[in-house]
């Protein structure tokens, strides 16, 4: 049998060593079956919505939640039959839904040797501060968040050893974090809060109280969940969606979005100005020096058109070494001087990469097509895009690195 397993049913044994051979004054009643009974049906219906640690493969979940109300209010017998009492139902739920863990069985003797633990420690430590607390004001309140400090602790503690033993955990690091990284003061302070006040109505036999708080508990809870689960999906929808229609070499839109967009304003009336801008004889680049130098100049380019465009045009990569510019709201004599300025800056700056160990500048210049029009039922974006590709080709025929323009809205 392994270390960590080893130590899994060590705990288990100290917690039955110490429920059955100390004596506390604690009876277990009609009261305590009726409390037990209550916590049990409260803690199953609650198992769902608890925060699971997965370190390697081990899963241990580690919310203390109702522990130390009960460990002090039913001593460390008292605790140890209600976790046995609840860790199997646990199991068993976990074995009929198919969800159990290969090593299950073992983890539930860890759970109730853990749980026991903390819910002893937290008995002993109250039943010794309290008659001190009581003399203090906000005492039974603050006692409580020490006490949920210390038995939280103690369980982290627990899984850390059982972490380290089994191989989840290598690193101190890794053992701090776990031990402190995971835990706040609001998370004690909404435990403490919660177990202070339910061994109140424990004490007082204040049933339906101690249900609506429960309950209040289990709904806040749900709420949160439910919420944090919609928002993490759509994060990752989002995410997805920004990754199908972004350009990973220089973080412009792509060709999809581009399609998308062409979409969207067909037939919108507005006044366009498509550019189609290329890169001159870049297969040069790529062939004198490599191709991790010629996405440098790509990436150079791209930065270079995006500094020049206002926010509401749109840069999109539309081949390799292609780009396309959406102009909107602007003339056709606005489109033109845009184009014009970033020729002058290719013209002026060069790229900067690494090739064969050493910074190198590398100067290029691009050629431009503009093709200024409405979009309407006469003119459709494809057509647009269509048209500044053929004046784009006609730079390139004209000798490069300049811009032919052509203003639909004159025919
Ligand atoms: P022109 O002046 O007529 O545009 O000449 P060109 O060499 O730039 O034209 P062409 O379109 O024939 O060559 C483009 C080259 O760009 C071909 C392809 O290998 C290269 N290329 C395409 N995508 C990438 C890329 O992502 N990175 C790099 N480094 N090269 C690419
Ligand atoms: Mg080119
Ligand atoms: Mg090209």
């Amino acid at each position: 049998m392994s270390k960590a397993r080893l130590f899994d049913l060590s705990l288990f044994a100290a917690a039955v060593g110490l429920a059955l051979f100390t004596h506390p004054t604690v009876v277990l009643d009609g009261i305590y079956i009726k409390a037990m009974l209550l916590y049990w049906a409260f803690a199953s219906f609650y198992f769902q919505l608890r925060i699971v640690t997965r370190s390697g493969n081990s899963t241990i979940d580690y919310a203390i939640s109702y522990t130390s109300s009960f460990g002090i209010f039913a001593g460390p017998l008292g605790t140890l039959i209600y976790e046995i009492f609840y860790r199997t139902t646990v199991y068993c739920y976990k074995k009929k839904t198919k969800t159990a863990d290969p090593g299950e069985f073992l983890d539930t003797f860890y759970n109730i040797g853990s749980f026991t633990l903390g819910g002893t420690a937290a008995y002993y430590l109250y039943t010794l501060l309290y008659p001190l607390a009581a003399r203090l004001p906000a005492g039974y309140w603050l006692l409580f968040l020490l006490v949920v400090c210390v038995t939280t602790f103690l369980s982290s503690g627990f899984l850390v050893i059982s972490f380290i033993l089994s191989g989840d955990i290598k690193t101190r690091k890794e053992a701090f974090n776990l031990l402190f990284r995971s835990r706040n003061l609001l998370d004690f302070s909404k435990v403490a809060l919660t177990n202070a006040l339910l061994l109140l109505l424990l004490q007082m036999e204040q049933w339906e109280m101690l249900i609506a708080l429960f309950l209040l508990n289990y709904i806040v809870s749900l709420s949160f969940f439910t919420k944090s689960q919609i928002a993490q999906h759509k994060f990752e929808r989002d995410k997805f969606e920004q990754m199908a229609y972004q350009d990973f070499l220089t973080g412009t839109f792509n060709r999809a979005h581009m399609d998308k967009m062409m979409n969207e304003l067909d037939r919108s009336g507005e006044y366009i100005g498509v550019v189609v801008a290329d890169i001159d004889r870049f297969k040069k680049i790529n062939d004198t020096y490599n191709h991790a130098v010629g996405d440098k100049v790509i990436l150079h380019f791209a930065n270079t058109l995006k500094a020049h465009l206002p926010e509401e045009d749109i840069l999109f990569r539309s081949g390799g070494e292609e780009f396309t510019i959406f102009l909107r709201n602007k003339s056709f004599r606005e489109c033109g001087l845009i184009v014009q300025e970033i020729l002058l800056d290719v013209g002026s700056h060069s790229a900067t990469a690494e090739y064969l160990d050493k910074q190198i500048e590398v100067s290029y210049s691009a050629s431009f097509g503009l093709y200024y029009f409405k979009a309407d039922q006469s003119t459709s974006m494809e057509k647009g895009y269509v048209r500044a590709d053929q004046l784009l080709l006609e730079s390139k025929k004209l000798g490069r690195n300049r811009l032919s323009s052509k203003n639909a809205l004159l025919d």
